[in-house]
């Protein structure tokens, strides 16, 4: 059989690699100059390894996807921690102990904070927002702290119009575990993501790759048996029914001399850094950015120099990057007359953060990707 597959990022690599060892051919586009679609990283005109569309943890609790990915690289554990700044302060953030502390001004214990959440919390037995989902379990206090301007600048949407879902992703905590995020497997890959697909690639016979190439033409110049599209649900219709909408972000890059960052070590607290962690989050609704990456600060990466990445949450139109689908009922509603045409699409699939219209992160697509492949292989084979 022959694979055309849309997309170079971990959906379409993936496939691609499951399809070739199974003895298809596959050609794989994509119309970015790159590997590794939003994953993507590479070192700046400074030197420093980023991720060139925002950060990238990865994290799973799946031991499948872990033991796929771990033949294709070295991990470098991270306990990816971060921190919140508001009220012209850094917090302690995701939400524990040590941001009770800051928030009353005093040491305090486990049972105290629990306290202060059972006497703040609202009652709400099921929450159906994310406004909801986090009222139910810290109160308006700390929601309105962190979650509601964020939110707002994020989306341009109020926690309420988003799924409990959009919020949930941020673990709440009594205790001082102040990780980021709550999978028990936390990494980056040891030489990046772009070096990750590189190397799954090299493992997959019978594939070509065409960087800088459109579906559109690409539909017309590789024959091909089957079609794996992992680019947006909508424009593979043509947008018949609309555009879903999707919300966009500019990244404003700066970059840093070991003498420029000299100035910065108190509040750093470290050398060679600029803040005091790989991401600082900006809540504040009178700030038009929601948070800077310092990516150094993960990746371990041995340089004097060092790279912000300043997050501008924007509006999304045709033409432009479509990086989150947007977790509301409405938008879900707007795609499910999408996904109606997409299962009659039998010489189709459809896999992956952008044509299945999910907000999965990169283990997600991955399983996706090897469990469609697997169907694939056994109705073809
Ligand atoms: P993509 O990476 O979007 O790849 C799709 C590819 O298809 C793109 O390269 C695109 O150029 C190409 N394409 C689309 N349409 C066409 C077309 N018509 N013709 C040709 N090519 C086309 N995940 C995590 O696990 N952890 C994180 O911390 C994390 N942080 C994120 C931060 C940001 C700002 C964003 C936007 C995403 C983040 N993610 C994170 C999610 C992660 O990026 C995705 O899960 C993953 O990259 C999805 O892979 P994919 O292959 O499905 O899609
Ligand atoms: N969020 C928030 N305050 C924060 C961090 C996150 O309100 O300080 C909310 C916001 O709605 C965001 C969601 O939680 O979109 C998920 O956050 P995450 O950091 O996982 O976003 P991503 O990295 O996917 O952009």
């Amino acid at each position: 059989m022959r694979f055309l597959i849309i997309g170079a990022g971990f959906s379409g690599i993936v496939a691609a690699h499951q399809l070739s060892n199974a003895g298809h051919s596959c050609t794989v586009v994509d119309r970015r100059s790159h590997l590794a679609g939003n994953a993507h990283d590479s070192h700046d005109k400074a030197g420093v390894l980023i991720h060139n569309y925002g950060p990238h943890y990865f994290r799973t609790n799946s031991q499948r996807i872990l033991d796929y990915l771990s033949k294709f690289t070295e991990w470098r554990e991270v306990d990816y921690t971060i921190k919140s700044y508001t009220e012209d302060r850094y917090w302690s953030f995701p939400i524990n102990l040590n941001t009770f502390e800051e928030l009353i001004g005093k040491p305090a214990t486990t049972a105290q904070f629990q306290t202060y959440l059972e006497e703040n919390r609202l009652d709400i037995p099921a929450p159906k927002n994310s406004e909801e989902a986090i009222l139910s379990q810290v109160g308006p206090r700390l929601y309105e702290l962190f979650f509601e301007g964020y939110t707002l600048k994020q989306w341009k949407r109020h926690p309420r119009e988003l799924d409990p879902s959009v919020c949930n992703r941020i673990p709440i905590r009594t205790n001082r575990d102040d990780r980021y995020l709550s999978e028990t497997f936390q990494a980056l890959p040891a030489a990046g993501y772009t070096r990750l697909i590189e190397n799954i690639l090299a493992d997959s016979p019978n594939v070509s790759l065409h960087l800088n190439t459109d579906f559109t033409e690409a539909r017309a110049r590789f024959p091909h048996d089957h079609l794996i599209f992992t680019g947006a649900i909508d424009e593979y219709f043509d947008r018949c029914f609309g555009a879903l909408p999707y919300r966009s972000l500019r990244f404003e890059n700066e970059s840093f001399t070991a003498q420029e960052l000299v100035s910065r070590e108190a509040i750093s607290g470290k050398k060679g850094f600029w803040q005091p962690a790989m991401q600082v989050n900006y809540p504040g609704k009178d700030i038009p950015f929601t948070r800077i990456v310092e990516i150094k600060h993960a990746t371990g990466q041995q340089i004097d120099a060092s790279t912000i990445v300043r997050e501008f949450p924007k509006d999304w139109s045709p033409g432009e990057e479509p990086y989150y689908p947007v977790p509301a009922p409405d938008a879900a509603a707007a795609y499910r007359k999408y996904a109606e045409l997409a299962a009659g699409e039998i010489d189709t699939t459809f896999i992956g953060r952008l044509a299945t219209y999910r907000y999965y992160n990169m283990d997600q697509v991955t399983g996706m990707a090897l469990a469609t492949s697997e169907k694939l292989i056994k109705r073809f084979n």
